[in-house]
């Protein structure tokens, strides 16, 4: 019986019986491996951690992506840095009228998960309103002209390529490609497990945001509670939207869902005592 081992941590894991590897391969920059497995379907790890499973994955690119549009109420143009399964795509399609721009800096992820997940991306790689750019998302956030209302940092953990996201140069970037009022929204692991990873994003947004905060769900396979998501605007009134308001901007977009809702939504800013030390 083959089993997966999760790297993430050193001294705690999760594992899983592999029913079947269906690819398993270094890119130029990590080793990416796809197989099926009993209760979370298929599944992407990048270096020896869990990316996105079938099973799952709604919870996470539903709330990274729909708290931050709807906070918002005007979205033209979504940037989703890394973010190459398309989870976060599609449900930034859900939005008609938004133009998606994915920078992604591997394109081997993007060539499986069109491959061997579609049922997470759903087609987006192919939508007339996605502009796909393979390239590291430091590089492109500092040289490109493009402005967004909405950056989403879909990034794997602060290890292999995804380290350089987690620097306050790159937030700094990112806000200078922020039209006015908008919303940069990270990745920001597991606050129980990895606490260090909030404080410092944290810090590091303050300088560059009027308003810095994070929201929480709770995606099974992202192990040791609740995840967080970091949050810096330029309009603090988004982080403070009614459920009336955010209920009825889900209606005219005609938003169906499994996991967010606007009672969610606004909850998801309510922070558990020990998240909250963290930051006051
Ligand atoms: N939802 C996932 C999670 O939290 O574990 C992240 C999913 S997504 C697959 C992460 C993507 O970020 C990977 O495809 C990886 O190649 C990409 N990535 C890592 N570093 C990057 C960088 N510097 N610029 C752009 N994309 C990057």
């Amino acid at each position: 019986m083959i089993r997966f081992e999760e790297t993430l941590y050193p001294h705690w894991s999760q594992t899983f019986r592999v029913q079947k590897v269906l690819y398993h391969e270094r890119s130029e920059l990590q080793d990416l491996a796809i197989f099926d497995s009993a209760i979370f379907g298929r599944i992407l790890a990048l270096d020896g951690v869990i990316q996105t499973t079938e099973a799952d994955e709604y919870h996470y690119h539903e709330m990274i992506v729909h708290v931050p549009l709807l906070s918002h109420g005007d979205v033209r143009a979504v940037c989703v840095v890394g973010g190459g399964d398309g989870g976060a795509l599609r449900e930034v399609l859900k939005h008609p009228g938004v133009h998606a721009t994915l920078v992604e800096i591997d394109a081997a992820v993007i060539e499986i998960s069109r491959r061997y997940l579609p049922t997470i991306s759903v087609g987006s790689f192919d939508d007339p309103r996605v502009t796909i750019v393979i390239a590291d998302g430091v590089r492109y956030m500092a040289s490109s002209g493009s402005m967004f209302d909405v950056i989403i940092i879909d990034s794997t953990d602060p290890q292999g390529p995804g380290e350089v996201l987690f620097h306050e140069s790159f937030y700094a970037s990112c806000r200078n490609r922020l039209k006015p009022g908008g919303i940069l929204v990270t990745q920001n692991g597991v606050p129980f497990l990895q606490p260090d990873e909030v404080y410092r994003t944290y810090c590091q947004l303050r300088p560059h945001f009027s308003d810095v905060w994070f929201f929480t769900a709770a995606v099974p396979t992202y192990v040791g509670g609740l995840m967080a998501m970091g949050w810096g605007s330029l309009e603090p009134a988004h982080r403070s939207r009614a459920p009336e308001l955010l209920r009825t901007r889900a209606a005219q977009v005609a938003l169906e869902t499994r996991y967010y809702t606007p009672n969610l939504h606004v909850a998801s800013f309510a922070l558990p005592r020990y998240i909250e030390r963290l930051l006051l």
